[in-house]
């Protein structure tokens, strides 16, 4: 059994969690990956990078937190439910 939540998320977590990295010159990569592990610790692993272009939202990112307004995608978080 799994618990299923989507997730709006930002492109920098979009290309993490789809990827494994991101990369344009910057430190952005290492501190939404710090930001991830604080928020989901050892489920971060649970989250899959759907993709679906959400477009430009005002909501913080879901899985970093980050509270930029800007383009939203969809992720998927299936964590298991312990029985
Ligand atoms: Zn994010």
């Amino acid at each position: 059994m799994f618990e299923t939540s989507e997730l709006s998320i930002c492109v920098v977590c979009l290309h993490l969690f789809a990827n494994g990295e991101y990369v344009d010159g910057t430190d952005i990569a290492e501190t939404t990956a710090a930001a991830i592990e604080d928020l989901w610790g050892d489920q971060a692993r649970h989250i899959c990078a759907e993709g679906t272009e959400l477009g430009f939202c005002s909501t913080a990112c879901e899985t970093c937190g980050n509270a930029d307004h800007g383009d939203r995608y969809c992720a998927v978080a299936l964590v298991p439910i312990a029985s």
